[in-house]
């Protein structure tokens, strides 16, 4: 294909095949979800740039250099949303969904943000993330928690992701800790890597972040933001961490886990796996007591997580064996022409009865052997075929196309026959 005509880099198409999985997980994520009773929310990918000022942090990597922006035709400064909880936050305000009422929110869908495109880490990706606006914690820090806990359950990778969690204080704090931290790391400024030289100038907080063992091994040697931590902060952790303890989740206390995005304050957590190389976290989340109010809302507690479904994605391929997922239930074989009325009738008859299972006729015509070629061909887990001798005697062939054994059931029992499929 002409070049000039491919996706933009770091953006892709997710085909149909792809999709299946990510319907599948989707799904499994929705229904723990509403078991926890987030509800969706839908939200604009344009938001006025002027929202994400002064909320995501002015001296952010996202802020500084990663996102889309542009004017439209009136002039308007406009940013495609690099995240969701600002997005979700200001959508809460305008519709007065915070007014005496904690909300447990949830949205899913695409993010952009100008990075370098790499495996786990695109221009255009997909975010899962809930919100739980109005409550204090450390209670629903837990509840958010134990709820991304069950996700790596249901879908089996729960051994694959270990927790990791801290504490950053109230942001007044931490602005103090900045500045002890910023006049350290300038007196220490050769002995960094040069990435952290250069966010030495934009954003040293993330220099916390960086892999460089030199710099961790300096970074030991400065001051340490637990220190910092006032009375409420501390108190706010041990509870959390003593009711993680009790529930017998287990987690690690990384005293380096600063997160990119200003808002935050107190509770921080990832879930990380070692299996996507550097691209690492899977779920990142935490508390941004302040942000509502920032915006305009009232003064109210929120707590949050977001899901990179990519990432998700790929460690679910890396690590499970399911890549088998059916798209087709029944494959219905037609004999000829002459049948094909009755293959439709039929197919109709089983959509009734079984409105979830998906059944495909085939109408390209071919001999027997070779619509059951095009039925395996489909990944269909069942072949019918309604031909003559059938006809005759008020049957229908069923074929089991992954055991591979067949029969001739008469159509009265065909429903119990089929039965397994769901
Ligand atoms: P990272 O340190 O990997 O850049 P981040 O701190 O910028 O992550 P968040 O803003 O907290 O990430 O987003 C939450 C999650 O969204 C991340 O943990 C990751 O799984 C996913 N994510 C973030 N940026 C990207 C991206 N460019 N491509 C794919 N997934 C992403
Ligand atoms: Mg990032």
């Amino acid at each position: 294909m002409n070049k000039k005509n491919e996706s933009i880099r770091g953006m892709h198409d997710y085909l149909p095949n792809e999709i299946m999985i990510w319907n599948h997980v989707e799904n499994l994520l929705k229904k723990i979800l509403f078991s926890y009773c987030y509800r969706e929310i839908r939200l604009p990918v344009l938001e006025h740039t002027k929202l994400f000022n002064n909320t995501i942090g002015n001296n952010t990597d996202i802020f500084e250099k990663e996102m889309y922006s542009f004017q439209d035709r009136k002039n308007n400064q406009l940013t495609l949303r690099p995240e969701g909880t600002v997005g979700c936050a200001r959508a809460s305000i305008q519709h007065n969904l915070l007014i005496n009422k904690e909300q447990r929110l949830w949205y899913l869908g695409p993010m952009f943000r100008y990075e370098r495109p790499q495996r786990g880490r695109y221009r255009q990706f997909y975010q899962m993330g809930a919100e739980a606006f109005g409550f204090k914690g450390p209670d629903i820090e837990l509840e958010l928690i134990l709820l991304t806990a069950s996700f790596w359950k249901k879908l089996g990778i729960d051994k694959y992701l270990i927790l990791e969690l801290n504490s950053i204080g109230s942001i007044h704090i931490r602005n103090q800790y900045k500045k002890d931290l910023l006049k350290f790391l300038q007196i220490n400024e050769s002995f960094l890597d040069h990435a952290s030289k250069c966010r030495l100038h934009t954003n040293p907080f993330r220099i916390l972040d960086s892999k460089v063992e030199s710099t961790q091994v300096l970074l030991k040697k400065g001051p340490q933001l637990s220190n910092y931590i006032d009375e409420n902060s501390a108190f706010h952790f041990k509870k959390l961490c003593c009711f993680m303890s009790d529930l017998e989740i287990i987690y690690t206390i990384n005293n380096n886990l600063i997160r990119g995005l200003d808002y935050y304050n107190d509770t921080v957590f990832e879930w990380k796996t070692n299996k996507l190389g550097s691209q690492n976290t899977i779920c990142a989340g935490g508390r941004y007591d302040q942000l509502i109010e920032t915006l305009g809302g009232p003064n109210i507690p929120a707590v949050g997580f977001a899901i990179g479904m990519e990432r998700l994605i790929l460690l679910i391929k890396e690590v499970s064996s399911f890549t088998m997922l059916y798209f087709i239930d029944i494959y219905i074989l037609v004999f000829n022409d002459s049948f094909k009325l009755s293959s439709i009738k039929l197919s109709e008859f089983i959509r009734h009865k079984f409105p979830t299972l998906k059944i495909m006729i085939n109408f390209h015509g071919g001999n027997i052997t070779q619509q059951f070629r095009l039925a395996n061909k489909h990944n269909a887990r069942v072949a019918l075929l309604l031909g003559p001798e059938e006809q005759k005697k008020e049957s229908i062939l069923i074929k089991n196309l992954i055991n591979r054994k067949q029969k001739i059931v008469l159509k009265t029992q065909l429903i119990e026959e089929l039965s397994f499929l769901l």
